[in-house]
């Protein structure tokens, strides 16, 4: 449903403590349209499959089931691994994961090869993801067949794993360099074999929204199986890209955690969900265990030795900090001022920098607050002055503006103090 259903009670701003109603139309609905999967997108998660392919992967087979169990826990629809052809020990992770009995569908991605399609049929997977190269350059330069080989090739493995009773779904390596019509035709006989699948590969990451819109909706009105869709990051279009696709009628989209996978990898699951929890809060929050995201990217981030970039979505250190003394005040009186996401759904909170030259009396007033001090609006004021004028000699930490605050304070009382001294001490020198 694309209409007006997520403008009322069901929008990003609903019930959610610190995120009122917006009112009025919701401007973040995505466009109203048949078409459009926004609302009902499935992921298909390659951590264990693209992100092996990612530079300091290494993954045992603890870690394997460690990162599919807290996957399959989130709610991902389907975990896909390494091909069983790769290695002898990929063949028993695979074979060890199907035996889990997790609720996501397993699947494993293999060449378009009856040998391959095989050996994955037997470990025990729920589907099969087969790819073949279908680009000119890929055509010349890797596999060396042409377009009635594949065809052929593909036709061959699609009937033995159906024959199986398993899922399968056709993709292209490198579909946006591929011939549009050769490409076409290959998807159009595929579907008329009954894949479950066809996919979209942007292997090279050259794809920009537009175009993959584009290819994705003329290859919608050619097939009638799902559409699955794959974005490389090479030109920071990945979950643009993912977002266009879903709009233009594909139904799967390939994440992995942290983005990792070949080079500098493909759509993050959790960049992904902070784009669609904005457009689509009633199915992302009701599928997917939000407050799950910090814990998995964290598990795959020390598996991997890389550090969260300070600019991830939802869990970058500053994603949900607040700096300027003009957006913090608003920020204190309405979150949604400055914040599309609430922390809150990601079990994260927010932060309101006071610490700073740029900060502002709302800031430090909330501040005081926390450190159960009192204080009138002018010495908040006062005391914000002193911050800002320490703030300008040096970057000052936290610690360093609660001592100003502190001290403040304390020269706040002794000065009550002495003042409700010499008040009594007059009083006694009239009283005597
Ligand atoms: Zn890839």
């Amino acid at each position: 449903m694309c209409g007006t259903d997520s403008s009322g009670s069901s929008g990003p701003y609903n019930g959610t403590s610190g995120h009122p109603v917006a009112r009025g139309s919701n401007p973040y609905q995505p466009v109203a349209d048949a078409i459009s999967n926004v609302h009902r997108f499935k992921i298909i998660e390659s951590t264990l499959r693209e992100g092996e392919q990612f530079a300091n992967a290494y993954f045992d087979t603890t870690n394997k089931i460690k990162i599919a169990k807290a996957l399959d826990e989130f709610g991902v629809d389907y975990i896909e691994l390494t091909s069983p052809a790769a290695s002898e020990q990929s063949r028993l992770d695979c074979v060890a994961i199907c035996q889990l009995g997790l609720k996501a569908k397993i699947l494993t991605h293999v060449r378009c090869d009856m040998r391959d399609a095989q050996l994955a049929v037997d470990t025990g997977v729920n589907g099969l993801d087969i790819v073949i190269g279908t680009s000119s350059f890929l055509r010349e330069h890797s596999h060396g067949k042409d377009m009635v080989y594949i065809t052929k090739a593909a036709l061959e493995v699609i009937e033995f794993v159906k024959s199986k009773g398993l899922e399968v779904r056709f993709s292209s390596e490198d579909s946006f360099r591929s011939d549009l019509v050769d490409l076409l035709s290959l998807y159009s006989t595929v579907d008329k074999a009954g894949v479950n699948r066809v996919g979209i590969a942007d292997t090279v990451g050259c794809a920009s929204p537009r175009q993959v819109y584009d290819l994705v909706r003329t290859l919608r009105g050619v097939v009638s199986c799902d559409i699955e869709t794959h974005f490389h990051d090479d030109t920071g279009c990945a979950i643009a890209n993912a977002y266009c696709a879903l709009e233009a009628g594909a139904t799967h989209v390939d994440t992995s955690v942290l983005g990792i996978g070949e080079r500098n990898g493909i759509t993050p699951l959790g960049g992904l969900m902070a784009r669609m929890v904005v457009t689509s809060p009633d199915y992302v929050k009701s599928k997917y265990k939000l407050r799950m995201i910090k814990e998995i990217e964290d598990m795959v981030a020390e598996a991997v030795q890389v550090n969260t970039p300070f600019n991830n979505p939802i869990t970058g250190f500053c994603a949900f900090t607040h700096k300027a003394g003009i957006h913090a005040k608003a920020i204190l009186n309405n979150p949604s001022t400055y914040e599309i996401l609430n922390p809150e759904d990601f079990g994260l909170t927010r932060y309101v920098h006071f610490a700073s030259r740029l900060t502002g009396w709302n800031a430090v007033k909330t501040r005081v607050g926390q450190l159960g001090l009192s204080m009138t609006d002018d010495q908040v004021k006062q005391v914000t002055a002193k911050i800002k004028a320490m703030a300008d000699v040096r970057p000052i930490a936290i610690d360093d503006a609660d001592s100003i605050i502190r001290s403040f304070h304390l020269t706040l009382q002794n000065g009550n103090h002495a003042q409700n001294g010499a008040a009594n001490a007059v009083h006694k020198e009239v009283a005597a």
